[in-house]
């Protein structure tokens, strides 16, 4: 057997694993990178990027169906559209396969051994790789997990021609005419918004008793809206079970226990995903865990010193841009460099319509806070460009202003996400914002404004209580 040794072994080339290679290796540690599918993971090849072209296909086309019917307002007439989904597919694959080239292109000039293959733990300091040319043992100072995560199935609903994840889902090779989607969660409802924007007719169950549970309350109400004014038909409280006998309808059962059948060529189930810790060895190693997922500490390291482990694996948020940043901590521990995960927030984007930022909390446990609200109807901007819904609200601290949360509704605001996201990180009190010039007309402005209305807030309960005192 081929024997390879490294300072780092990384097992998983999603955007955790890679991050941290190619943050190793810019550091000048000896990196092995284990991928058995593509470079990229879950997030470049069947996640984030085919998922934001898909939204961009159905967006646009949406955008020339309303003007073909005369919607808008703007005087632009257009013929009906026509999809060629081909096309469309091919275009969404060159969209992968363009970042994809270019992440193999960096990994390679910076020097990081990529081993296309299957990698199973032996210890915490070794693993082998199974390749099409053969076993490789790699022995290694330091061993970091990205394995990742997988959809999970509902026992009811196994997959099948009918029933789909994500991933069969981002390949469209037909729009079907009805689509039940199972869960109003991230996925559910970027990917829903995007087929009834394609042109199926749209069924979203939801277990809870509101879209995106897990965000304030008023953030998923304007994701219903705006799936309402879509067509999408959205069933809260309401379970999915199984498939009709006939294979054509979704049995779902509501809080109160009556059923409904409703019909469906295709049902997506997107009710949350597992991570991947079965096949590879990590039962032999019995890191202590934290419910399905790997415990980490600070440094995301394991209960074994020397392990590692980042990303999906190691729980919520599932995210992207958070598997990197434990990632690029990682590396950077591994080099020597006095790393700790200390990270303020994460920020959250949904692409739905409207997108849905939110960064920070909304509540400083018992202690007060102030909140100011700017609506997207005040801004030049968010008129000028035809769609005016949504908000950017900002949440601060009564007592020093500083601000702990900053959330947004509305078109195009995912690219406020960067400004919301560092001024908390840097530690902005209110009084940052106004005093900073923001661009003009912008929706950034809105972030301005919200802090403009906090401190008015902060300013009306000074005023108050220094009467009632
Ligand atoms: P993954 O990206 O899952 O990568 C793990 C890799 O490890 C895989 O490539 C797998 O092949 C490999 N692997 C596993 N076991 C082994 C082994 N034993 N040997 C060798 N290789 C192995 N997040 C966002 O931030 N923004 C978004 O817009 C977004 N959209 C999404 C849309 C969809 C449809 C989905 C499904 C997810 C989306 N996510 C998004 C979530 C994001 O994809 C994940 O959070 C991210 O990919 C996690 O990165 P990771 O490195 O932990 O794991
Ligand atoms: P999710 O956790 O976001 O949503 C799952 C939803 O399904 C929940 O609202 C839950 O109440 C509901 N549910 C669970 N069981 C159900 C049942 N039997 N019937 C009806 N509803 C049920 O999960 P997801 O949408 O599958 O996404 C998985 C992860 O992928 C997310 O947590 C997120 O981290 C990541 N993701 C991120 C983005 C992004 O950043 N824009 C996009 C897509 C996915």
């Amino acid at each position: 057997m081929e024997q390879l040794t490294c300072a780092l072994l990384v097992v998983g080339g999603g955007p955790g694993g890679y991050a941290a290679a190619l943050r190793a290796a810019d550091l000048g540690v000896d990196t092995v990178l284990v991928e058995a599918g593509h470079a990229g993971g879950t997030c470049l090849n069947i996640g984030c990027i085919p998922s934001k072209a898909l939204i961009h296909v159905a967006d646009e086309l949406d955008r020339v169906r309303r003007s073909s019917a005369g919607d808008g307002g703007l005087g632009i007439r257009a013929t009906p559209p026509h999809l060629d989904l081909v096309t469309a597919r091919s275009w969404q694959q060159g969209v992968v396969g363009t970042l994809r080239s270019g992440l193999e292109a960096r990994l390679r000039s910076t020097g990081v051994r990529v081993l296309a293959g299957w990698a199973t733990l032996v210890d915490g300091k070794s693993a082998v790789v199974t390749t099409s040319a053969g076993e490789v043992r790699v022995t290694a100072a330091h061993v970091l997990l990205a394995t990742g995560s997988r959809p999970i199935e509902l026992p009811g609903l196994p997959w099948g021609s009918r029933v789909v994840s994500s991933t069969e889902a981002l390949r469209v090779e037909a729009v079907p005419e009805r689509l039940v989607v199972v869960g109003g969660g991230y996925i559910g409802l970027e990917l829903g918004t995007a087929y009834a924007k394609l042109g199926s007719q749209v069924t979203i169950v939801e277990a809870a008793d509101r879209l995106l549970p897990t965000l304030d309350a008023d953030l998923g109400a304007a994701v219903g809206r705006g799936l309402e004014h879509h067509g999408v038909d959205v069933r809260l409280s309401t379970s999915a079970e199984a498939l009709a006998p006939a294979g054509d309808a979704l049995v779902t059962r509501t809080a109160d226990g009556s059923t409904a059948a409703l019909p469906a060529d295709e049902v997506l189930v997107a009710v949350g995903r597992r991570p991947v810790t079965d096949g590879w060895g990590l039962e032999d190693l019995d890191l202590d865990r934290d419910g399905p997922f790997v415990a980490i500490d600070d440094r995301c390291q394991s209960s074994m010193a020397g392990v590692y482990a980042v990303g999906d694996l190691t729980g919520e948020p599932m995210l992207a841009h958070r598997a990197s940043a434990q990632g690029e901590l990682v590396a950077e521990v591994v080099a020597g460099l006095p790393r700790r995960w200390d990270q303020r927030c994460v920020p959250a984007v949904m692409f739905t319509d409207p997108e849905v930022v939110t960064v920070g909390a909304s509540e400083d446990g018992d202690n007060p806070v102030v909140v100011g609200r700017a609506p997207l109807a005040a801004s030049g901007r968010a008129h000028a460009t035809g769609d005016a819904h949504g908000f950017v609200r900002v949440v601060a601290r009564a007592e020093d202003h500083v601000i702990i949360g900053i959330h947004g509704v509305g078109r195009e605001v995912s690219e406020l996400s960067a400004g919301f996201a560092i001024a908390i990180e840097m530690g902005a009190r209110l009084e940052d914002l106004t005093g900073s010039v923001l661009a003009h007309p912008t929706r950034s402005e809105a972030l301005h404004e919200a802090a403009v209305a906090a401190l008015a807030q902060s300013s009306r309960l000074t005023r108050s209580t220094k009467r009632s005192g």
